[in-house]
């Protein structure tokens, strides 16, 4: 990807992917299956496996939803997931996160079939991760290595500060990045919510992914010139110019590092739009048996 400007453009990049995924499933001459799962009302939860639903139509996928109410028993879930892993039409099977609170998220993560697994929440999935080895990656982090790749981002030997030790963003992307391999090969370090003097490792950061759900937590004052900035946060704000009433922001203050920075993601339009492009690509990899036979 070359780019005359510093900002790392995530809506470019995923369309091209999107594409890409689309043009070779038509070249293999397979129809790629996503099945999605919802349990209870969260409005974004809603709107995110309505939008993954409608890119795999755009892409000639077979896709399925099966809704449930909030108060969705967990055998009621298990029975379906286990329907999903012997069904032959579906390759990638997805449970939108957050479950209601009385189910057991992982008991649930754990039915679906690692092989499966196209959203990379499986203890398998997570642990072959870890260790280094082919496994689906979770959709976010796959996206954010992606921009890494394609915008030619220098990681080896680098330091990496991930703001957030989220099983879904923060670990993740500290694992892939300490890998020793092309487009890794970082030292980094992961900081949370008792992490003391946070700006004392952000300033020392060659790049900073931020998974904080925090608006604007990552201020000028707290990064060094020339530094990367990947802003993975998507967090709604008040605003009353909006129709809807509210504005979506990222973790990072970008006004204030958008200068310092040497490249940045601006939200949206960055590391948010990889997700579901990502999440294509590991249901066609599925497909295609690239990770497992
Ligand atoms: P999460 O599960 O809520 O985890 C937040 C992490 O940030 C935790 O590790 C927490 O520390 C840490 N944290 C919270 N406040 C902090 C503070 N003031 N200082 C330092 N650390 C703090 O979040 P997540 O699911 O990873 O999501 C993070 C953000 O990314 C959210 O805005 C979310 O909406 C966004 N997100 C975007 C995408 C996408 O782009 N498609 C996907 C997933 C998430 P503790 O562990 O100590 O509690």
């Amino acid at each position: 990807m070359e780019t005359t400007d510093k900002i790392i453009d995530g809506k470019t990049v995923s369309k091209q992917i999107i594409e890409e995924v689309k043009q070779e499933a038509l070249k293999k001459g397979v129809k790629p299956g996503l099945a999605l799962i919802l349990a209870g009302n969260d409005p974004a939860s809603e709107i995110y496996v309505r939008n993954k639903g409608k890119v795999c139509g755009e892409i000639g996928f077979y896709s399925v939803t099966e809704k449930f109410p909030e108060n969705v028993s967990q055998e009621v879930l298990l029975k379906k997931v286990r329907e999903f892993n012997e069904d032959e039409k579906i390759h990638g099977l997805l449970v939108q996160l957050p479950l209601p609170k009385h189910i057991n998220e992982l008991k649930v993560l754990e039915a679906v079939n690692y092989k499966k697994d196209v959203d990379g929440f499986h203890p398998v999935n997570a642990g072959r991760l870890l260790i280094g080895e082919k496994s689906f990656v979770p959709c976010t982090p796959a996206g954010i290595m992606e921009l890494i790749k394609r915008y030619k981002i220098e990681t080896s030997g680098k330091n990496v500060v991930v703001l957030g030790r989220s099983n879904i963003v923060g670990k993740p992307i500290a694992a892939l990045l300490m890998q020793k391999n092309v487009n890794a090969n970082s030292t980094v370090t992961v900081c949370h919510s008792a992490t003391q003097n946070i700006s004392e490792f952000t300033r020392k950061a060659d790049i900073i992914i931020a998974a904080i759900g925090r608006a604007g937590f990552v201020r000028g004052d707290m990064v060094k010139d020339g530094c990367v900035i990947i802003d993975v946060g998507i967090n709604r704000i008040e605003d009353k110019t909006k129709k809807s009433g509210y504005r979506i922001t990222g973790d990072v203050n970008f006004d204030e590092c958008y200068p310092k920075s040497s490249m940045i993601t601006p939200v949206p339009g960055g590391v948010g739009l990889m997700t579901i492009a990502m999440l294509m690509k590991n249901t066609l990899d599925s497909a295609l048996k690239v990770i497992y036979d």
